[in-house]
């Protein structure tokens, strides 16, 4: 399937494929849009079935970023890199170094940062052939490194602000959070989540993970395949994308979503399947907008953490602007924050107010 076959191609601006034959690399990077800056996205390592696979993942990330700058109000567009794993080449700092090479020829377009199967390290190391990469280790008290955590400090604010919106509630205490997923995001939402006085379920397919969490957070294990289907008040999605379809969603007892994963819907009628059920669905890529705040940030250069924190704390009222707009017309929220996040991109400046 070429990239003009692709469904998942929405007017991408343009799609790039590199291969180097030396370090084994085979990258692609998707420029969904730039209409509101530097298409800004994370670059991600993953085990492809197959090409055409990955051009889907990089299509689709491509195209969240894009709405996930504009509603963070991000002067960035949209933009994302998959490097396809290959077991005959492990990756190697020459590897990073030839994809760096790659973002450089693209001249700024895309501005490139860390994802899944992508280290703080690695991003060092393509430091040394491009200026356009962000998740550097900070300078004490400005913005940059891992964006893991305020990605979790986002989900954690928004699972607060979809608690009182579904439950009335202005307290996570005694409720009960299943977390699908506890790597960087998933573990420090955990440890939040935790301290807020919620009880935790959690799976993961990484034994190690899951015995840190039981004995940190006395956290119950469940298995992969039950982790969607708890007795639970909120489920928070943070492994990997499309687990919510029309298989899983009438199994579903959580009356909130909200959690990291990105393309959390498999499609976007799995919307109005949750609408339908009453539950209330955090549209992930504005739950999950911390992360590319900080990055974003430490690319401008000079801002400080607290400015990172300043911009993740505004996260909760804009996921309560969009419940409460979904309420009154009575449309899935992910149907609203795909509406506010296009009509920003149309303005063309990230500073606008979303129109309806
Ligand atoms: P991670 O790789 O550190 O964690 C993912 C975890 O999910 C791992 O522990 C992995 O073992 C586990 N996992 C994999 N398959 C699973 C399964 N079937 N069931 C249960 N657990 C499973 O990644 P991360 O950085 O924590 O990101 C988590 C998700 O959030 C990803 O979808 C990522 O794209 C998204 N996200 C991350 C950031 C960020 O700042 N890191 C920002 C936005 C979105």
């Amino acid at each position: 399937m070429t990239f003009f076959e692709n469904t998942s191609n929405k007017n991408h601006e343009s799609v790039h494929q590199f291969s180097d034959p030396t370090t084994g690399l085979r990258a692609i990077i998707a420029i969904h849009s730039t209409a509101l800056g530097p298409a800004g996205g994370g670059c991600r390592m993953w085990h492809y079935a197959n090409e055409a696979e990955a051009m889907t993942d990089a299509l689709r990330l491509s195209r969240g970023m894009t709405y996930k700058n504009a509603m963070a109000g991000l002067p960035m567009g949209g933009g994302k890199a998959v490097i396809i794993a290959d077991p005959k080449h492990p990756p190697t700092e020459e590897m990073f170094l030839a994809f760096g090479r790659c973002v450089e020829a693209l001249g700024g377009r895309y501005i490139t940062a860390e994802d899944v199967g992508v280290s703080v390290d690695n991003m060092r190391q393509i430091k040394t052939v491009t200026d356009f990469v962000a998740g550097l280790p900070p300078e004490e008290g400005l913005a940059g490194g891992d964006p893991s955590p305020w990605t979790a400090d986002g989900v954690f604010l928004g699972i607060q602000a979809a608690v009182k919106h579904r439950l009335g509630s202005n307290s996570l205490t005694n409720l009960r959070v299943a977390v699908q997923g506890i790597g960087k995001v998933g573990y420090d939402l955990c440890r939040q989540l935790h301290a807020a006085g919620a009880n935790l379920v959690v799976s993961d397919v990484n034994e190690q993970a899951l015995q840190r969490a039981q004995a940190e957070f006395d956290a119950q294990i469940v298995s992969p395949e039950d982790i969607l289907f708890q007795d639970v008040d909120v489920l928070a999605p943070c492994a990997l994308g499309a687990i919510l379809d029309a298989q899983s969603i009438p199994k579903i007892r959580a009356l909130v979503i909200g959690g990291a994963a990105n393309n959390q819907l498999a499609t976007e009628e799995d919307g109005q399947r949750l609408f339908e059920r009453n539950i209330l669905y955090a549209p992930d890529y504005v739950i999950n907008g911390g992360g590319i705040i900080s990055v974003s940030l430490e690319y401008m250069g000079g801002k400080s953490d607290s400015e990172v924190r300043a911009q993740i704390a505004l996260i909760p009222d804009r996921l309560t602007n969009i419940f409460v707009t979904a309420d009154e017309q009575q449309i899935p929220t992910n149907v609203i924050a795909d509406r506010m996040a296009e009509s920003i991109v149309a303005a063309g400046t990230s500073n606008s107010t979303p129109d309806l």
